[in-house]
C-alpha cells in the first residue's frame, strides 16, 4: 500500500473507471472513505488530500475523532454501524448521514432527536439482502411499510438503500445481490415517490466496488484500500 494521498488517487481512478465502464455519468459515484479504527491524524492525511466524506461504525470512537477534528471544515460524517436506540441521540446531532437504520424505532428516536435547526438527517435503510441469519438489516419485504412510516418523519430525508452482502458468495451471486437491492429502489420509487428523494444505492467495498457500480451503486464504502489492512478492534 502507498500512502493514503496514494491509496485515494487509485481507488478514485478505479471508481472512475467502473463508473466509465457501466456506461453511467462521471461523478455518479462517491467515495464514502471508512475510517474505523484509523486515527484521526490518518483521517487528516486523508482531508489533506481532498477527502470529504468518512464513514464510521463505533460511535464512542466516532465523537472522539470529530471532536478532534472540528478546526478542519467541510467534513461530511456517516454513520455506517449496527445502532443502538439508546444512541440515537448522539447520532442524530454528529452525522449528516446514517447508512444503517434498519427499524422503525430506530428512525423515529433519529427524526425526532434531529435539531431542527440542522437540515434533515440523510438516512439509507439497510437491508439483509442476503436473509443472512444474525445480520443487520430489514428483510426486504419490510421495505414498503418502513418506507411508508418513514415518509412521515420531518426529521429524516429517505435517501436510498443500503446494504452488506455475504462477501463469500462467488461473485455472479453477490453482482445479483447488488442487482436485487437496485430492484428494491426501483419498486420504492414507483410505489412511494413522495417517500423522499430515493436517489441513493449505498453498497459495494474494497473487494467488490467494480461490481456494486456496474449494479447502480451511488455511495462505496472503502476502508481497506484506502487506509490499508485494519487491524481488529481489541
Ligand atoms: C468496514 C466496513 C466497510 C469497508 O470495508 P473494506 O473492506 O475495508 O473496504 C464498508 N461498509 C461497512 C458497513 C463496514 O463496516
Amino acid at each position: 500500500m502507498g500512502s493514503i494521498a496514494d491509496n485515494l488517487g487509485g481507488v478514485t481512478r478505479l471508481i472512475q473507471k467502473a463508473t466509465l465502464q457501466a456506461g453511467r455519468k462521471p461523478g455518479s459515484v462517491n467515495l464514502l472513505a471508512v475510517s474505523k479504527t484509523r486515527s484521526a491524524e490518518e483521517l487528516r492525511e486523508a482531508v489533506a488530500a481532498g477527502q470529504r466524506a468518512f464513514g464510521e461504525n463505533y460511535l464512542q470512537e466516532a465523537l472522539d475523532k470529530i471532536e478532534a477534528l472540528t478546526d478542519l471544515a467541510d467534513i461530511d460524517w456517516h454513520f455506517i454501524g449496527p445502532i443502538q436506540s439508546n444512541k440515537t441521540r448522539q447520532i442524530a446531532s454528529a452525522f449528516s448521514w446514517v447508512h444503517s437504520v434498519d427499524r422503525l424505532k430506530v428512525a423515529r428516536r433519529l427524526s425526532e432527536q434531529r435539531e431542527t435547526d440542522l437540515p434533515p438527517l440523510n438516512i439509507c435503510l439497510q437491508v439483509n439482502i442476503n436473509n443472512e441469519q444474525s445480520k443487520s438489516g430489514c428483510k426486504p419485504e419490510e421495505l414498503p411499510e418502513l418506507v411508508s412510516e418513514i415518509s412521515k418523519l420531518p426529521g429524516l430525508s429517505l435517501r436510498g438503500l443500503m446494504a452488506i452482502p455475504d462477501p463469500d458468495q462467488a461473485e455472479p451471486a453477490l453482482r445479483a445481490s447488488f442487482h436485487r437491492l437496485a430492484n428494491a429502489l426501483n419498486e420504492l420509487k414507483q410505489t412511494c415517490p413522495a417517500a423522499g428523494p430515493l436517489d441513493t444505492l449505498s453498497m459495494g467495498m474494497s473487494g467488490d466496488l467494480e461490481l456494486a457500480i456496474a449494479e447502480g451503486a451511488t455511495w462505496v464504502r472503502i476502508g481497506t484500500s484506502v487506509f490499508g489492512k485494519r487491524v481488529p478492534k481489541s
